[in-house]
Formats: C-alpha cells, structure tokens, sequence
C-alpha cells in the first residue's frame, strides 16, 4: 500500500521533470521500484569556491547538477550509489554553517543548507535512504572513504613543506590520500588507491610514507594496507599535469539563485506527506 503511494504517478511525474531538466547531459532515471525522496539546492565546496548545485535525492541514489535556470535546466550531471555514502555532520565555522560531509570511496565533498532545519531534514532523509538500502541488500557500508580536498584558497603555501607559495607556476596540487593542497615537489609520489582508481594516483609525501610503511604491517592491523599499493616515480613533480582537470565539475556557470527551501516528498513511513494532487497543491 505504502509502496503503491510512493510508485505513484506523481513520483513518476516527477521523475520525468528531473530528467527532462537534466535533457541530453544526463542519464535515465526512470526505473522499477525508485523514487524521488526529494530535491534542493545545496552549495557544494569545490575546488575553486562554494557553489549552488541542484540535489536529488532518490531512494537508492543521490543525484547532483550544476544549475544553468533554476527548476528548469540542469546539467553536469553526478549520480552517487547510496549505498556507498556515508555522511559525517560538520560543525558550523564562520560563514560555514549547516553543512556535512557526503563521502565515498570514489568522492568526498562537503555541502551546506541555507538553514539548520534544512540540515536536518536532508542528512535524516539520505541517511534513512541508506539504512533502508543496506538493510534490504545485506551489504555493509564501505569502510574507506576518498578524501576531502581542501579548497585552493585556504592553503597559500604548500601544506607539506611549508615553504611554498602557490603562484601562477607554483602550482597547487591535492594529495589523493589526505586532501591537503601540497607544490609538485612535494606531491610527486603515485600510489594506487582502490577504492578511487586503478591508476596510481597523486599523494603528498607524507601520506606515500605512511602508504608505504602500512603496506608491510600485517594486514591485521591496518585495513587500508589492502586497498593501496605504492608505485614509484621518479619525475620531480615538475609538470603542471593535474591540477586543470583534478575536479572537473567545478569549471561552469556558477548560477546565484535565490533561497528556495528543499522539497521532500514523504517517504515509506509518513504517508501523510506524499504530495498527491490534493493537500499540498491547495496549500500553495
Ligand atoms: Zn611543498
Ligand atoms: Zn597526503
């Protein structure tokens, strides 16, 4: 029955408008059994600076875009498996308030609301989203996570060495592993790191020696030492390879809306709320 409401046409209405937005760029989002839980801006921390990002979330995936006209047209488009998130509520610093971490293994990134209400209502809709996933699938939730990548302008000097300072040649750079903006020198090292790719990946040097001393320790004792190994370079970090294309989501029109509070449309357990035809609508 509850299931029933949620398959509902509206949901299917729904479901259709997100995709129609998203047009070309983004992928099918029509299937068996999914639904929209519900939809917002949120800012994303990027590389470069904060910006708006249009969210959905639906019951098995969260779904984000960049913002080209707002309820209308979307694109970049990121579809995240809930089942390998993981959220971590962040504490409110400065213009940084309401904010969490969504990780997993692949990507990590922080995200604020315009409000604490807001704050609450998204982490307990995605985190009820992913406790009801992992309870019908039997998996467990990943246990590694990809690192949070510090923004570019807090760090002005190489977080490593200390020393330094990021120019229009001195590039920066982030470390795989930890996130930290370190220069070429001291991020020339390559590691393998599983859960984020095949291919040996950049890391500060700090990081590469703990890689490196973790992977002789018994397994035991370090569940990481099984999902990285070291690759040896021998390249000074010289070449200003990376740091263009290290977070391709962020080179884009950076849409300044107005605040529009985030829509949930109930879920399994609050009936009440599914926004059919009637209550909501006539509220409005
Ligand atoms: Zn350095
Ligand atoms: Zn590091």
């Amino acid at each position: 029955m509850v299931d029933r409401l949620v398959n509902s046409e509206a949901n299917a209405r729904r479901i259709a408008m997100v995709e129609s937005c998203f047009g070309s760029s983004g992928q099918p989002l029509a299937e068996q059994g999914r639904v929209l839980v519900g939809e917002g801006v949120l800012t994303k921390i990027c590389r470069k600076k904060p910006k708006a990002r249009q969210f959905f979330l639906f019951n098995d995936i969260l779904v984000y875009g960049n913002i080209v006209i707002n309820k209308k047209k979307y694109n970049k488009q990121h579809i995240i498996p809930l089942e390998e998130v993981k959220l971590e509520s962040l504490k409110d610093e400065g213009q940084y308030r309401n904010g969490w971490l969504i990780r997993t293994a692949s990507k990590s990134f922080a995200v604020y609301a315009a409000t604490a209400t807001e704050k609450e209502e998204w982490m307990a809709h995605i985190e009820k989203c992913i406790e009801d996933l992992l309870r019908k699938s039997g998996k467990q939730p990943p246990s590694e996570h990809a690192a949070v990548w510090v923004p570019d302008n807090e760090a002005s000097i190489c977080m490593h060495c200390k020393k330094t300072q990021f120019t229009v040649i001195n590039r920066r750079h982030h470390c795989r592993k930890c996130g930290s903006v370190v220069c070429g020198p001291c991020s020339s090292k390559r590691y393998i790191l599983r859960g984020q790719s095949d291919k040996p990946l950049r890391v500060c040097l700090q990081c590469y020696d703990e890689l490196s001393r973790e992977r002789v320790r018994p397994p035991n004792q370090q569940q990481t030492s099984a999902n990285t190994t070291p690759v040896k370079t021998d390249t000074a970090g010289s070449g200003g390879d990376s740091s263009g294309d290290e977070d391709s989501d962020d080179d884009d029109i950076n849409a300044e809306e107005k605040h529009d509070e985030p829509k949930f449309y109930g879920d399994s357990e609050k009936t009440e709320e599914t926004n059919n035809h009637s209550s909501k609508e006539a509220a409005k």
